[in-house]
């Protein structure tokens, strides 16, 4: 799974709504990674049944949301190379 940071303090968070750390509310950012995730999961679907063109589309999405997950990068350039 994905390791996230506190944007404020950059203490590594679970899914916690505060920061434990620096009491940041973290809320929003759990939502823009919930729907990054939902966006990541369809690329990888469209990629599956060979959708490059939507599963680049979705995987452009995910990255808009949270930009700094690697996994995302990889998955784009594999789906590039399909194109
Ligand atoms: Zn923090």
């Amino acid at each position: 799974m994905v390791n996230f940071k506190c944007p404020v303090c950059h203490a590594r968070f679970r899914g916690e709504e505060i920061c434990k750390r620096c009491q940041t509310d973290l809320t929003p950012l759990i939502q823009v990674i919930d729907q990054s995730i939902l966006l990541y999961n369809d690329a990888l679907q469209f990629s599956e049944t060979k959708q490059w063109q939507e599963a680049l589309t979705s995987i452009n999405q995910a990255i808009t949301c949270y930009q700094s997950i690697k996994d995302y990068h990889r998955l784009r350039s594999l789906i590039s190379k399909q194109l």
